[in-house]
């Protein structure tokens, strides 16, 4: 994979205060690309010149647009746009979820990514010329994994989701994909490898993987997402993607 210069080129990462989003932001500040950054708690990289720097719901309509428009403001033009935040909870079997719960999950999951794909390819619509959307998946989106029937439902959501906008928006310059990570060590996983087994069944997989550290780290996704963005020789076939692992 070889990168052109990405100096000047502006990326959205929702869900940046740690994680993923956080090795996302500092991946991409060391290319030399402009930020826009947001997540309920604070980003991870602090607001500057070259940082915009949000503290927003992803499920708040109102403050998700005006955090775009200052990203707009700021630097012209967004490039890339990666809907990351998300949320692992409720983890239990159906029969135990409450109604609130499943209804905040799929609210922050698919609400929130929808709401964000929608002001970016309005942003795209308005200024023309190309640009990239990455929807952050998962494996369980293909896969049923007891406890988990929420992230699942929405994960399954975000790849089709995508897969109609990559349709309906590819006349007008738009590549967009659903990716999954692989395993990454973040907060999420923490609270995976805590369950017990009466809510998630399939923990222990979970903690032998961080027994043997088969992880994919934020900077490979990272290096992934920047490549499947800008460089054309690695640009995916189909829409949904799951990236390799990287200890293989
Ligand atoms: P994480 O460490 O828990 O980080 C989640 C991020 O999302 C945080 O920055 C969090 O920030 C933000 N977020 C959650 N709810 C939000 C909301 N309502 N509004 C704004 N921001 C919100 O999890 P992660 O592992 O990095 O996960 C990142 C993405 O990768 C998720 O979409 C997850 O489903 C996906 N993924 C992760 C793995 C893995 O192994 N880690 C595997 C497959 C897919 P605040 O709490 O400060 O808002």
């Amino acid at each position: 994979m070889s990168l052109p210069d990405l100096e000047g080129r502006c990326a959205v990462i929702t869900g940046a205060s740690r994680g993923i989003g956080a090795s996302l932001a500092e991946h991409f500040a060391a290319r030399g690309l402009s930020l826009g950054l947001c997540s309920r708690g604070a980003p991870a990289l602090a607001a500057s010149q070259r940082v915009v720097s949000a503290r927003l719901d992803v499920t708040d309509e109102r403050a998700f647009e005006a955090f775009a428009d200052s990203v707009v403001a700021r630097f012209g033009a967004i490039d890339l746009w990666i809907n990351n935040a998300g949320v692992l909870e409720p983890i239990a079997p159906v029969r135990d979820v409450s109604a609130a719960d499943f209804r905040e999950h799929i609210d922050i999951n698919l609400t929130g990514l929808f709401l964000g794909t929608r002001t970016f390819v309005r942003h795209l619509r308005a200024r023309g010329g190309q640009g990239v959307l990455i929807n952050v998946s998962s494996g369980a989106a293909w896969k049923p994994y007891e406890g988990w029937a929420a992230y699942c439902a929405g994960k399954a959501g975000v790849e089709r989701f995508t897969e109609v906008v990559a349709a309906e928006e590819e006349a007008s310059g738009l590549r967009a994909y659903s990716i999954a990570p692989g395993v990454v060590d973040t907060a999420m996983q923490e609270l995976i490898r805590g369950c017990g087994p009466d809510r998630f069944p399939e923990a222990d997989r979970f903690r032998e993987m961080s027994a043997n550290q088969s992880f994919n780290t934020g900077e490979f996704v990272a290096h992934h997402f920047l490549a499947i963005a800008f460089d054309p020789q690695a640009r995916p076939d189909a829409v949904a993607v799951a990236l390799p692992d990287e200890k293989n």
